[in-house]
């Protein structure tokens, strides 16, 4: 999250996993060489992915905040102000130029953090999540049992790809009763694991602010940051290099139109989540992930057979209930 709009997640994060092996990733097109840790990213059913011949999609990617919970929790806005806050009182920024930076650069590099390593800004990430993430009111997340239900029956492989850093990752889907409901995470420590260098792609360190370098482009934001991050396509190539994910058999949930957009561009099939009208490069739009079922019944059919619907626990649990 990023708390400027619904869009604004911070880079993911993930569950920490025993592993010790460590997995290269070599994006031709860009100048990153990914040094990705399996310590950052953990799929929990790694060898047991569900047998799922037959259905549309194999894999369900979704982003975290607001769109597994609605905005209107108020973690997005929170997110902003402290943002905000640590721009002006450990970046030493001039107060009445914060707001208008934290929306350019979060607009121009895909979250403010990214736009503040660009232009040089040196603070240590955990640090700055500590501070953004680590204070909001995350008591204002309930479980979602009806949520929790959905995910349990769908049998596709499911996996979380946020631009928060694990910590974040841990107290949502915790709190929301979810941490279980996922066979992977992707998350800002997958993508930018704490020894990793990369090559800024332009020379912006030490140029002003402006609103000319918005990248979004035919539909590819370009990455040109420390920060490898939504809504890059090249993050988004990225989380499913490592996922080992078919994008043309994998919908791809997100509450941000410019994400929509990237993911498109990336292969995915796509459904904005917060809205009912469909976005640029979106195929599917949902007012509420709780409106799954009723929109994408395909997740529940086996292909040529709508008959064959896979009987939803979610049901039972709900009338149980
Ligand atoms: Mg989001």
């Amino acid at each position: 999250m990023d708390g400027l709009d619904s869009s604004a997640e911070y880079i993911g994060a993930s569950c920490h996993v025993s592993q010790t092996a460590t997995t290269f990733i070599r994006l031709p097109h860009v100048s990153y060489t990914l040094d990705v840790h399996a310590d950052y990213y953990h799929f929990f059913n790694m060898d047991s992915s569900p047998t799922i011949a037959g259905f549309k999609y194999d894999c369900l990617l979704f982003d975290m905040d607001d769109t597994l919970y609605p905005m209107s929790v108020g973690l997005n806005l929170a997110c902003r102000k402290n943002i905000e806050e640590y721009m002006l009182k450990h970046l030493h920024m001039e107060e009445s130029e914060v707001p208008k930076i934290c929306l350019d650069l979060y607009r121009d590099y895909g979250t403010t953090m990214a736009g503040l390593k660009a232009f040089g800004y040196e603070f240590d990430n955990d640090e700055y999540h500590a501070y953004v993430h680590g204070r909001l009111p995350y008591e204002k997340l309930k479980p979602d049992p009806v949520l929790r239900s959905l995910l349990f029956s769908m049998p596709q492989r499911k996996i979380v790809f946020t631009n928060a850093d694990q910590a974040h990752v841990h107290q949502v889907l915790n709190r929301m009763g979810l941490e279980d409901c996922f066979d992977g995470i992707i998350c800002f420590e997958t993508l930018n694991p704490p020894n990793y260098t990369s090559v800024p792609t332009d020379n912006h360190v030490g140029s002003s602010f402006s609103k000319d370098c918005n990248k979004v482009e035919s539909g590819r934001f370009q990455s040109k940051t420390q920060i490898l991050c939504k809504p890059s396509v090249e993050a988004i190539e990225a989380a499913i290099q490592i996922a080992n994910i078919d994008p043309r058999k994998t919908l791809f949930f997100e509450d941000s139109a410019r994400n929509i957009a990237s993911g498109k561009a990336a292969g995915l099939n796509t459904v904005i989540v917060g809205s009912s009208d469909l976005v640029p490069g979106a195929d599917h739009a949902l007012n509420s992930i709780h409106n799954i079922k009723e929109a994408l019944p395909e997740i529940w059919e086996i292909e040529g057979d709508q008959q064959q619907m896979i009987q939803s626990p979610a049901v039972e649990t709900m009338v149980l209930a």
